[in-house]
C-alpha cells in the first residue's frame, strides 16, 4: 500500500521505518527541507495550503495519515474528497483547538482544569475571576512543547502574559499542582477495535518531555481510568489511528490536559518496549489491518536528546541503551533524537538513561 503522510518530522520517519517492513511504501508533504523523512519516501515539499501541491501529493496513494496535526481543515477536507484520510479531518480539527478539545472533554465527563477563553484584555480579567490565581494563558492554537503558553502566578503577570500572547484566540486555564504528569496512548482500527498501552509517566523539562517512564507505577483503578477516558474519544470521534492522551494525576484524579491525534513523543518507549510499536499499530488501523498487542515487555524509560547528541560511539557503548536518531541538524531546545532502554527492574532502565545523560552533561 501507499501511504501518504502529512508532515515530515521525525515522527513521519519512525512511521516510515516501522511500515517499510510491513510492505508500506511511504510518501510525505512536508514544507520544510531538509528533513527527518528525507531518505525513508517520497518528498512533495509544499505548503499545507498548496491546492495543487496537495492533490499530486494524493495522486497515487492508498490512504492519508498526518504526523503534524496542524494542516488546515481545507486540505484534510480536500483529501477527504479524493480518498480515505485516518484520522479524519473532523477528528484533527477537533484536536487543533484548546477550546473545541475541553468542551470535547467536558462532553463525556473527563474532567480537565477550570479553563475560560479570552479574546481581549478585558476578558482576560474576567476570566482570571472565574478561574483563578495561579494560571496559565495558552493559544488556542499551534501550541506544542510548551510554546504558547504563560503562567499568571500573580496580578502583576497579567500585562506580561497578555503582552507575550495576545493577537491569537487564547484560554486561560487553572494551574495544576499535580503529583505526576502521565499519557496513554491507545489505538482503534477501522473495524472499532480498541486496543491500549499502558499509563506512562512523564517528566518535562522547560515544557518539553525529557523522559517517559513506562509503565507508570500506577493502580490497576488509574489505567481503568484512563482507558475509560481515552476509549472515550476513540470511540466519539470514530477514530481511527492512534490517540494520545496528556494527563495530570492529583491523587487518585486524572485531569485531562491535551490530546494528540497522532503517535507521541511518550510512546516512543514502545519501539524497543512493547510487542508492537505505536507506529506500527498506527499503521496498522489506518492500513484497515488489525491491531497488534500492546503489552509491554517489561520496563522501558526513554530520554529525549534535545539540543545536543552524543557521540554515536559512546551511546552504543552503553548495554541496553538504543538510540533513534533523526538526522537534524542540532538547534537549542530542538528535538535531535532519543534513547530508549528496557530491563526487568525500572531502577536498572534509568540507570541505563542515566548513563546516557552523564554523556550529554559531560559535553
Ligand atoms: P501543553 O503544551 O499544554 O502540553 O503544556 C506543556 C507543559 O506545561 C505540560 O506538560 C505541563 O508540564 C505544563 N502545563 C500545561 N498546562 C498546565 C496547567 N494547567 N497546570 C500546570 N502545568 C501545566
Amino acid at each position: 500500500m501507499n501511504v501518504g503522510v502529512l508532515g515530515g518530522g521525525q515522527l513521519g520517519r519512525m512511521l516510515a521505518l516501522a511500515g517499510v517492513p510491513l510492505g508500506l511504501s511511504f510518501r510525505f508533504l512536508e514544507p520544510e527541507r531538509p528533513t527527518p523523512v528525507d531518505g525513508v519516501g517520497k518528498v512533495v515539499h509544499a505548503r499545507y495550503d498548496d491546492v495543487d501541491a496537495v492533490q499530486r501529493f494524493a495522486s497515487g496513494l492508498d490512504v492519508v495519515t498526518c504526523e503534524f496535526e496542524n494542516v488546515p481543515d481545507s486540505t484534510a477536507q480536500l483529501l477527504e474528497g479524493l480518498l480515505p484520510v485516518h484520522p479524519s479531518a473532523a477528528a484533527l480539527s477537533m484536536a487543533q483547538d484548546r477550546l473545541v478539545e475541553k468542551q470535547v472533554f467536558e462532553s463525556l465527563a473527563i474532567p480537565t482544569p477550570v479553563y475560560h477563553s479570552v479574546e481581549s484584555r478585558e476578558g482576560l480579567e474576567d476570566a482570571i475571576g472565574r478561574v483563578g490565581v495561579p494560571a496559565v494563558l495558552k493559544t488556542r492554537r499551534l501550541g506544542y512543547d510548551g510554546r504558547g503558553q504563560v503562567v499568571i502566578d500573580s496580578p502583576t503577570g497579567v500585562d506580561a502574559a497578555w503582552g507575550a500572547l495576545y493577537g491569537s484566540p487564547l484560554l486561560l486555564e487553572r494551574f495544576i499542582d499535580f503529583s505526576r504528569e502521565l499519557s496513554i496512548i491507545g489505538a482503534r482500527g477501522q473495524d472499532g477495535e480498541i486496543t491500549f498501552y499502558p499509563l506512562v509517566e512523564n517528566e518535562h523539562r522547560g515544557g518539553i518531555l525529557y523522559r517517559t517512564h513506562a509503565p507508570a507505577l500506577v493502580s490497576a483503578e488509574l489505567q481503568a481510568l484512563a482507558e475509560r477516558y481515552l476509549g472515550g474519544l476513540l470511540e466519539k470521534m470514530e477514530y481511527v489511528g492512534v490517540l494520545a492522551l496528556e494527563l495530570f494525576q492529583r491523587g487518585d484524579e486524572l485531569l485531562a490536559n491535551e490530546m494528540a491525534p497522532r503517535v507521541h513523543n511518550s510512546g516512543h518507549w514502545t519501539q524497543d518496549g512493547a510487542r508492537t510499536s505505536q507506529f506500527e499499530n498506527h499503521l496498522r488501523a489506518v492500513c484497515g489491518f488489525s491491531l497488534g498487542s500492546c503489552d509491554p515487555y517489561g520496563y522501558a524509560g526513554m530520554l529525549n536528546l534535545i539540543g545536543q547528541v552524543p557521540p554515536t560511539e559512546r551511546v552504543l557503548g552503553i548495554p541496553g541503551a538504543r538510540l533513534h536518531l533523526y538526522g537534524k541538524r542540532p538547534r537549542p531546545g530542538r528535538k535531535l533524537g532519543h534513547v530508549n532502554a528496557v530491563g526487568k527492574d525500572p531502577d536498572d532502565v534509568v540507570a541505563t538513561l542515566e548513563r546516557v545523560e552523564r554523556l550529554l552533561t559531560a559535553g
